[in-house]
């Protein structure tokens, strides 16, 4: 297989879900020059002013729900929905794996925005029971977090009564214009997190009996049953499929509202100081994709600003060789703190879900490395 990457933005072929046209432009950016071109956005505002007083509510209660992080496109959303939609959200955060300070701080700073707050903090041995096990198994130590952070929104949704749930960005992004009558027949849905969630092929079942771990423990992790969720009619939204999505913007607008950047330099394998800064761990899940496709954060973030024509390909080229993929120092040191495991046992797994393919070996079949650790590709970025 020969890694190459799409002739507009730096995904390469490695990466899945993403498809490639016969000239070589991957489908992010197809649908991106849709969403540029092809999108009445005046449109799909007026559709979502339509769902939101559709679903506002007379008296007491809450309007919309809003699974947060401590990051920040969750205070975007709260900020949102109740500065500019008039409702009265009620958000909802399952706790991060290894929360950082600055997270927390930021999850504070929502609740002074004037908005209510549940933070569902979880049953921690057996959620590290699973972190480590997923990450032996399928390579991904956020893998119970990506279940929680979309069963108990959706759980707190269906006990307290709040049919509409504001996601953020579709990662999976489908421009297909659900208006308010699509809408209120939809519900996000099993279905998206099977899909789309990251799961890896493996289901929440799979954990009963993980060093004892009972199904009733497990709770959390169960999306609830089609008839709670069709009783109360509940059904999710991403804000990004009605308003163009601008990652740089909306920060502009959150840091005005009191969202905390990280001041001290980029995070850890990329180069922006605002994505994902509520988890100590964010390096090492990124360093697994890295590992496994090629690719790794800073990619993420360049084809971003490439497609919104904030970077050159050229200049986007550069960023990625300087940040993607280099060994998350900070990221292992937590994960040692955290999983209590040990620094070799943790590479030795890193390295059995090391692409053979795409990262030099020497001749007794280990992976070459550099001084600082740093794995040698096989691949370039052209
Ligand atoms: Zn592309």
């Amino acid at each position: 297989m020969k890694l190459e990457h799409c002739i507009n933005c730096v995904f390469p072929n490695t990466k899945p879900d993403l498809s490639f046209n016969d000239e070589g432009l991957c489908s992010a950016c197809q649908s991106a020059f849709k969403k540029d071109d092809g999108i009445d956005w005046n449109k799909r505002k007026k559709e979502f002013f339509e769902i939101v007083e559709h679903y506002k509510k007379d008296g007491i209660g809450y309007d919309c729900l809003i699974p947060v992080s401590g990051g920040k496109d969750s205070t975007y959303q709260a900020y949102f929905m109740k500065e500019i939609c008039g409702m009265n959200p009620l958000c909802v955060c399952f706790e991060t794996t290894y929360a950082t300070k600055l997270g927390n701080q930021n999850l504070d700073n929502i609740t002074r925005l004037g908005i209510d707050l549940i933070h569902f903090k979880k049953n921690h041995k057996v959620y590290k029971t699973m972190v480590i096990e997923s990450f032996k198994r399928i390579g991904d130590e956020m893998w119970p977090n990506h279940i929680g952070i979309f069963t108990i929104p959706v759980m707190m949704a269906v006990k307290m009564n709040i049919p509409l749930i504001i996601w953020g960005e579709n990662s999976q992004m489908e421009y297909g214009g659900p208006d308010l009558r699509s809408v209120q027949s939809r519900v996000l849905d099993r279905k998206w997190l099977e899909e789309f969630g990251g799961l890896l092929g493996n289901r929440i079942i799979d954990m009963i009996g993980v060093d004892g771990i009972t199904e009733k423990e497990l709770t959390p992790y169960f999306y609830p049953s089609d008839e709670e969720i069709n009783k109360i009619g509940v059904t999710g939204v991403f804000l990004g499929s009605y308003f163009f999505w601008d990652a740089r913007k909306q920060l502009e607008i959150v840091k005005k509202n009191g969202f905390k950047v990280k001041e001290d330099g980029p995070l850890e394998g990329t180069y922006t100081n605002y994505e994902n800064l509520d988890e100590r761990l964010v390096g090492l899940h990124d360093y697994l994709k890295y590992v496994k496709y090629g690719f790794g954060r800073a990619t993420d973030h360049v084809c971003i600003d490439i497609r919104n024509k904030r970077m050159t390909r050229k200049e986007g080229i550069e960023k990625v060789l300087k940040f993607d993929g280099k060994y998350p120092h900070f990221g292992v040191k937590s994960f040692i703190e955290y999983s209590g495991m040990k620094k070799n046992e943790i590479d030795k797994i890193i390295d059995s879900f090391t692409n053979p393919i795409l990262f030099q070996q020497d001749e007794n079949g280990s992976f070459k490395r550099d001084k600082e650790f740093n794995l040698i590709p096989n691949f370039k970025i052209e």
